[in-house]
């Protein structure tokens, strides 16, 4: 797999590729992710990516031709399933929606800023517009970064099999079953017995048993 993102700020990106999962998705070769300042696309003599909304109003609008302009460059050398743009209007993301991304091979990420893009970058450019709540972020980057946390813990190889993707919450269309660890016992509060009771096959029936009783009590919306 194969993401390319796109922001006018790459400094926010560092981070959240460059640790833990993430970033032993990619040292083991199994994604390549890869962060493009759009700045360098710009052909204003400031290289600014942004500008005045027509018709007046507070906030920048991320200008279209850099966008295309490092959109076109990208697709010059290599092709993409999909050009996503990170937008609280979008398609919200699922486990669902995770699930099917996880199966493609090769992503551009727009990441907006400001008051978000120009109309025609929506119309013209992008395939896919993913909102990761019904909330307002400041930009795209950190959307974008749960998107692709999302996708790749869910790629084979990424995830060893004691933390497998199947078994967390919305997979089955339930949430997941509390977990412990040592010790059995802290302060009084214990460790349920059939956790220690080293039997499988009751441990899987208490584990699903709780997923669904959890399910039932905090997400009733996913029965
Ligand atoms: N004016 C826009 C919000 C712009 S927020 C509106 O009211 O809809 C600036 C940028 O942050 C957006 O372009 C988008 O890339 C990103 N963003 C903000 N909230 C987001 C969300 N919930 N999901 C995904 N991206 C989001």
């Amino acid at each position: 797999m194969r993401i390319d993102l796109i922001t006018c700020l790459p400094k926010l990106l560092e981070s959240p590729f460059s640790d833990s999962i993430l970033k032993r998705a990619q040292d083991k070769g199994l994604v390549e992710v890869t962060v493009h300042d759009l700045r360098p696309f710009s052909t204003n003599k400031h290289h600014a990516t942004d500008d005045y909304a027509y018709g007046g109003g507070a906030g920048m609008v991320m200008m279209i031709e850099p966008i295309d302009r490092c959109i076109t460059a990208l697709k010059a050398k290599c092709t993409y399933d999909e050009v996503i743009y990170m937008s609280p209007d979008g398609q919200l993301l699922t486990q669902s929606l995770a699930n099917q991304l996880s199966l493609k091979k090769n992503f551009i990420i727009l990441c907006g800023h400001y008051k978000g893009v120009d109309e025609r970058v929506r119309e013209h450019l992008v395939t896919r517009e993913i909102s990761i709540g019904n909330y307002v972020l400041s930009g795209g980057e950190l959307a974008a970064a749960v998107l692709c946390d999302s996708i790749i813990r869910l790629l084979p190889g990424v995830l060893s099999d004691e933390t497998s993707a199947l078994t967390d919450s919305f997979q089955d269309g339930m949430v997941a079953p509390p977990v412990y660890t040592r010790p059995a016992e802290y302060n009084g509060w214990k460790v349920p017995d059939v956790l220690l009771s080293g039997h499988g096959a009751k441990i899987e029936d208490w584990r699903h048993e709780e997923s669904v009783n959890r399910t039932k009590k905090r997400r009733p919306d996913l029965l």
